[in-house]
């Protein structure tokens, strides 16, 4: 029989998606894949409720409804700074996800080289070598998961086509400074290289860290590609909206290709998340109160548990360090966790180039509840 692609061998499937599977199957507490277990805004699902009467059932204009684009300019302006055209800036695309595949497959030709950070979020080596591209790394270091300058340096000379940035970061909750950016920002002129920012975790970042959109440095917009999504800022993970901004020559190819990867994101979901990108600013200081208090509540039973981890910036996931319950490895610890403590947190492995091999990411997109019956669980860990 035929052989399937060769490229397919170059990675395996999502250990994050895989772990949710596993953790449904025996019935775990699921800190895995990121995604909250609470609603979306009232706002939402009665807007959800109206497009579902209205006429929305049929394709949207490919590159995303005129209503969806219009009320996303308006918001990405209002926390941007940016003046975003609706008609010329933005592709409406699948999520983040499929944004990022959009990206890497509108700046990469066959062999060109993408600089990624590690730990990364697993896509973007997969992205990368799906567009033909090769991802060279960059390490995060931590505890603090800064980047040596030199090291940066370094792989710009490898004349790279692109830059992946996730701010904020995950796994590793880092949000990066408006001066590393600027770093950056000065390299990617300097060897004119694209900057593609995967920022779905924009809202949610804590105490004094901001988010700061790389689009919006001076004069990095017309190398920049963003992608980010509304599954976090919403709580809409499935409704799969994302999106792919950048400057109009960038977005022409792009349009081309998200149309024939997908042709577009699901018509009465846009209509109904207008309601969303429209709420009050009050709606985000909710939301990164929310998260913030979520965050205080697991990493107080994380500090019980008494075993090290990152505290995030950014974003909502932990990194544990199982090193001193000696397992061969973190797939093992991993299935462990599922199926005698009953939490289940990926691989660390998965998000790093580096051989890192006793590290377990968590999320806290959960219930307080959730999130304590979690820590009584992993209290268990100790009596290994
Ligand atoms: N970003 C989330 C995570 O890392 C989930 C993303 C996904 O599975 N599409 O867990």
């Amino acid at each position: 029989m035929p052989e399937t692609a060769h490229r397919l061998a170059a990675f395996t499937e999502s250990v994050i998606r895989g772990t949710t599977r596993l953790a449904n199957q025996y019935g775990a507490i699921n800190l895995s894949q990121g995604f909250p277990d609470f609603d979306p805004p009232e706002e939402l699902l009665l807007a959800l409720e109206r497009a579902t009467r209205g006429p929305h059932h049929q394709y949207a204009v490919t590159w995303g409804s005129p209503g969806f684009r219009q009320a996303l300019a308006r918001k990405i302006g209002r926390f941007s700074g940016l003046e975003i055209d609706p008609d010329q800036h933005l592709v409406v695309t699948c999520g983040s996800t499929e944004a990022m595949m959009v990206a890497m497959m509108t700046a990469c030709n066959p062999g060109d080289k993408v600089i990624v950070f590690s730990p990364f979020y697993e896509n973007y080596a997969a992205d990368a070598i799906l567009s033909g591209a090769e991802p060279i790394y960059v390490a995060l270091r931590p505890p603090d998961f800064q980047f040596d300058r030199e090291e940066l340096a370094k792989a710009f000379e490898c004349k790279p086509k692109a830059i992946v940035i996730c701010n904020p970061s995950n796994p590793c909750g880092k949000v990066f400074t408006r001066e590393e950016l600027l770093f950056i920002l000065d390299l990617a002129e300097r060897h004119d290289v694209f900057v593609i920012t995967d920022e779905p975790y924009e809202h949610i970042v804590f105490g004094e860290n901001e988010h700061v959109h790389f689009a919006a440095l001076p004069g990095a917009f017309e190398r920049t590609i963003t992608c980010s999504s509304l599954s976090k800022t919403y709580s809409i993970t499935g409704w799969r909206l994302g999106y792919v901004q950048a400057a109009p020559r960038v977005i022409a190819q792009a349009r081309k290709v998200h149309d024939f990867l997908t042709v577009g994101a699901a018509a009465p979901l846009q209509e109904a998340a207008i309601a969303g990108l429209e709420l009050p600013d009050s709606y985000y200081v909710g939301l990164r109160d929310l998260y913030s208090r979520k965050r205080e509540v697991f990493l107080e039973c994380l500090r019980e548990v008494g075993l090290p981890f990152t505290e995030p910036q950014g974003a909502y996931f932990v990194l544990m360090d199982l090193s001193a319950l000696g397992f061969v490895n973190d797939t093992a610890a991993s299935e462990w966790l599922v199926k005698e403590i009953g939490v289940a947190g990926v691989a660390g492995s998965s998000f790093f180039r580096e051989p890192v091999h006793h590290l377990i990411r968590f999320h806290f997109a959960r219930g307080e509840d959730t999130l304590r019956e979690a820590g009584r669980r992993l209290l268990a860990v100790r009596s290994r």
